[in-house]
């Protein structure tokens, strides 16, 4: 079994970032900024966006966190949003979900210019990877592809199993592992919660994707000799022996699995670091594309 380290792949990808930008900064130019909106005090919330504007600070990218109170209107919100359209200081724009219930979010997420759709939730993102063109990738599946390449593991004609089907996980990392392209090209088959049995499909896996949000759903009898399992469920369960009374696991019992697996991702560890180091990322890209520096 080797372990996929996601913590050092995104320490890398952040390092790379910052040495660009670094350079930018020598040659005098503008550098990428990613602006943050946040409704309300969702506390989980808070910690995210937090975590955005200290990665962008550590790799030298502008960043600000636009916040916004509790009750703020949908009118309200569009209007501040068009301004950060317009204004070339940010280059990408992330309205942090879930926003409180008087606000339409898919409204929201549909007034982001999608040149600035640095979460690549926006409809012709999604439209853009279903056909197969360049576009932002949404960050936690983009994560994983970038996983997969660096680990170079072969993805064409495998067969890729996911489990979950949301719109930020389960139904993109499917569509781009399904496009014919390098690091890509696979088989692939998407299970969820009317799967009578989730077993059959997973047992086929040569790689295994888990995005459903249950602790150690996926066991060894679960899944084949030498498959790869990415594992990105981030679950809460109790533990005595911790301080804080829990700890983090994933949606793969870790040690069953592990002695079949050829590769997995640790959770924690695995793929939650990659989601930030992609938003970086597309910054980047929505800057270079700006700034037509492609
Ligand atoms: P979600 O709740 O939106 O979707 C879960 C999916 O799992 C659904 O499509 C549902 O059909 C499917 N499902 C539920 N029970 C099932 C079962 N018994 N068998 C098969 N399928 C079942 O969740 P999500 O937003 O896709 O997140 C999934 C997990 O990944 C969560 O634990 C979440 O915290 C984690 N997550 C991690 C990151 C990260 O690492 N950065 C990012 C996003 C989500």
């Amino acid at each position: 079994m080797n372990i996929i380290d996601g913590k050092k792949i995104a320490a890398d990808i952040r390092e790379e970032l910052k040495l660009k930008i670094n350079l930018l900064r020598e040659n005098k130019k503008n550098v990428p900024g990613l602006v943050t909106i946040i409704v309300g005090e969702n506390p989980a919330s808070q910690v995210y966006v937090n975590m955005k504007i200290k990665a962008c600070a550590e790799i030298g990218m502008n960043s600000k966190l636009e916040k916004l109170g509790e009750n703020i209107s949908q009118d309200e919100l569009l209007k501040i949003i068009d301004d950060y359209n317009k204004d070339d200081y940010f280059h990408g724009i992330l309205v942090q979900l879930p926003l409180p219930k008087h606000i339409d979010e898919d409204k929201i997420i549909e007034a982001i210019n999608p040149s600035k759709d640095v979460d690549g939730f926006h409809p012709i993102s999604v439209g853009k990877l279903i056909i197969g063109k360049d576009t932002f990738k949404s960050c936690t599946p983009f994560g994983i592809m970038e996983l997969l390449k660096r680990y170079k593991i072969e993805t064409k004609g495998k067969h890729v199993v996911v489990v979950g089907r949301s719109n930020i996980v389960g139904k993109p990392i499917a569509n781009m592992l399904v496009q014919k392209e390098e690091g890509a090209n696979a088989i692939v088959t998407i299970c969820h919660s009317a799967a009578p049995d989730i077993s059959y499909y997973t047992k086929q896996a040569d790689i295994l994707i888990a995005a459903v949000g249950r602790a150690n759903l996926i066991t060894k009898e679960m899944v084949k000799e030498n498959v790869v399992v990415i594992d990105v469920g981030i679950n809460r369960i109790k533990d005595a022996e911790s301080k804080k009374g829990y700890k983090i696991v994933g949606d793969v019992e870790f040690d069953g699995v592990s002695k079949k697996a050829s590769w997995i991702t640790p959770v924690p560890g695995g793929v939650g670091p990659m989601t930030i180091a992609m938003l970086l990322s597309n910054t980047y890209k929505a800057y270079s594309l700006i700034e037509n520096l492609n």
